[in-house]
């Protein structure tokens, strides 16, 4: 069958993957949040910045150091390489809802995104978390100094980090909010206060019937 015809039949059947977004500054608590959204609803977490640290790590990787500038320059990884490792995710998982945090970060992530994925999954909403930079940035050091092991997780990539935040993810945020599907959690206070805004927007969701 044609995929076209076979994409459409997943679409009226509501068969397609569903699809959250989880954007946030650096250490607003995306992952910490998503790991609490795993256990109660059901969904796969895919970080966007763990699934390329993995692909960076693999010896032999074509994109390994090119992953790393990247990232220690607190710089967006060029769409193909960072869709194909979340596509190939998605469809090698045998599930059906994701949480996709980190990504899409700028435009270049949406542009590769709505071109390749887009049509072919059910996005649910976007979750963001806000968290002004002071509190990010105490976070991420204490983080460091704890042993995360990460090579951004110092001061001067930080700035880099937010400066990408700032000027970079927040345009594809407001992108979202033109088409209502934003959602914004006061992300400064602790885990579990964070956490149950969280749990209510998807609660809501759910009851709103929104894959209905
Ligand atoms: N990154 C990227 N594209 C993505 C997601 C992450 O290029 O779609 C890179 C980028 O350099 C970013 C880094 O990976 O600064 C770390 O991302 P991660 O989401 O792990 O950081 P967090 O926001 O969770 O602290
Ligand atoms: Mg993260």
């Amino acid at each position: 069958m044609a995929s076209s015809v076979l994409r459409a039949i997943r679409k009226a059947t509501k068969m397609q993957p569903k699809i959250v977004f989880v954007l946030g500054g650096p250490g607003a608590g995306k992952g910490t949040q998503c790991q609490k959204i795993v256990e109660n609803f059901g969904y796969v977490h895919l970080s966007a910045g763990d699934l390329l640290r993995e692909e960076r790590n693999k010896p032999g990787s074509e994109y390994g150091e090119l992953i790393e500038n990247y990232i220690r320059e607190g710089k967006i990884v060029p769409v193909e390489i960072t869709c194909s490792l979340l596509e190939n995710a998605i469809n090698g998982s045998g599930k059906d809802k994701f949480l996709v945090d980190g990504f899409p970060r700028n435009q270049n992530n949406l542009d590769g995104w709505n071109k390749s994925v887009a049509d072919k999954i059910q996005l649910q909403f976007v979750l963001v978390f806000e968290c002004p930079m002071e509190i990010c940035t105490e976070r991420c050091l204490s983080r460091g100094a704890g042993g995360s092991g990460r090579s951004d997780d110092n001061l001067e990539s930080l700035k880099k980090r937010f400066n990408t935040y700032l000027n970079e993810t927040k345009p594809i945020i407001d992108y979202y909010e033109k088409l209502s599907l934003v959602r914004r959690i006061d992300a400064t206070r602790s885990a579990d206060e964070v956490y149950d805004d969280v749990k209510k927007i998807f609660q809501d969701y759910d009851v709103a019937g929104g894959d209905k």
